[in-house]
């Protein structure tokens, strides 16, 4: 038998819930995915290059047009300006990304602190690398970082802190006053940070995303994820990429090169081709998600749930302790997808140690109007 390197894991709870709504034919607002396609240009770009011969590998650190456009992006959001040379790789997917990340920084005894509910690839990552996850619960109700309970968890062995904002699965937001705080935490220690920023253009009600990129001295430490799948809604693709200053840069494409060596080519090009066309699709992506989010959330009102709407990200969080107070999420989220038909996610498996009590599950908004209105209205008759 083989001594599994990573006991506790099974089936991820997407694959599980994912797989529960086929199975019963549920509205699948679980797993985080559009049931939409990305924009029509972006589709043709990728099916005229993978016809005129772009199918070979893709250079290690990602196409330079790709590169190029990211690097327009970040100066146009963030107000930095980034050497698509020497500072971003395209990796298959932002989960490849954090995993090379980790294994550039992470040796057996470090210590990685992140933040719960957190993002169920972090943890993986940091055992593989032989790291220890230490877990800092995000406060309730509105899940911000808890700053006595982060410094008590700094030790010397401390050697990643890993952010992520929009938050999955709350939907909150790390403000310019967190990032300066957490720049005088760390400052005087050998910390180096992950910034999960999958869901960058997804912020909401006017609000900014305080990017780590546009924080001059936390980004002397830090590793910028973020994912074209969220942003052009084309998550299926698998394409991301990380932003790190030239010498993080230069030890995460030593791991990257060996884990995929690159990502890939049609994909790039159409994406290069699709944002260099369209910059400002990303600027539209917050009156686009707010969109969705209003029209769940106002048939959502009528419903027993209660619920803040998300400041960022395609999620929304809902307490349904009105309705069956007496099951847990994980129970809440089968009973919701076998009996009313409607798939959602229970966040106590972002925990280490769920909190009692947390009566709360997450629907994925990314979704067209009429699913959302059928998800309503299943949802209000509960
Ligand atoms: N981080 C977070 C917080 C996510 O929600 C997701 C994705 N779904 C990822 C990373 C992974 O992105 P990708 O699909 O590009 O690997
Ligand atoms: N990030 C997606 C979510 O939070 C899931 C991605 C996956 O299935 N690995 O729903």
């Amino acid at each position: 038998m083989i001594t599994s390197k990573l006991p506790n894991i099974g089936t991820t709870i997407f694959t599980r819930m994912s797989q529960l709504a086929n199975e019963v034919g549920a509205l699948n607002l679980s797993q985080g995915f559009p049931d939409f396609d990305g924009p029509q240009a972006l589709l043709d770009a990728v099916a005229r290059h993978v016809h005129s011969g772009h199918n070979q590998y893709a250079p290690m650190t990602g196409l330079p047009a790709l590169r190029e456009q990211v690097a327009l992006k970040i100066a146009a959001c963030y107000g930095r300006s980034v050497s698509a040379d020497s500072e971003i790789t395209i990796t298959p997917g932002a989960t490849q990304a954090i995993f090379c990340a980790i294994q550039t920084l992470i040796r057996a005894g470090d210590e990685v602190i992140v933040f719960d509910p957190s993002y169920d690839s972090y943890e993986p990552s940091v055992d593989l690398a032989g790291g220890r996850c230490v877990h800092v619960p995000l406060s309730q109700p509105d899940f911000a970082i808890d700053w006595q309970r982060l410094a008590d968890a700094i030790t010397p062995r401390t050697r990643l802190i890993i952010l992520n904002s929009p938050h999955n699965p709350s939907g909150a937001l790390l403000t310019r006053r967190d990032l300066d705080q957490l720049a005088e935490l760390i400052r005087a220690r050998d910390i180096y940070l992950i910034s999960d920023e999958v869901y960058e253009h997804l912020v909401f009600d006017g609000a900014k995303h305080d990017s780590v990129l546009a924080h001059e001295e936390l980004y002397q430490r830090a590793f910028v994820v973020s994912s074209f799948g969220k942003s052009y809604h084309v998550t299926g693709w698998k394409t991301g990429y990380v932003v790190a200053p030239p010498a993080l840069s230069t030890e995460l494409r030593k791991v990257h090169q060996y884990v995929s060596f690159c990502g890939v080519t049609p994909l790039q090009w159409g994406l290069a081709d699709f944002m260099a066309a369209n910059p400002q699709h990303v600027s539209e992506l917050p009156a686009f998600y707010q969109a969705k989010r209003d029209l769940f959330c106002d048939r959502l009102e009528q419903s027993k749930f209660r619920f803040t709407r998300a400041a960022g990200t395609f999620f929304q969080l809902a307490d349904y302790s009105a309705i069956r107070d007496d099951l847990d999420d994980v129970a809440m989220a089968e009973w919701l997808t076998r009996e009313h038909g409607v798939a959602v996610i229970p966040i106590s498996v972002f925990y280490q140690e769920p909190l009692k009590n947390l009566r709360l599950v997450r629907f994925c908004f990314a979704k067209r109007e009429e699913t959302l209105i059928q998800a309503a209205e299943k949802l209000c008759r509960i």
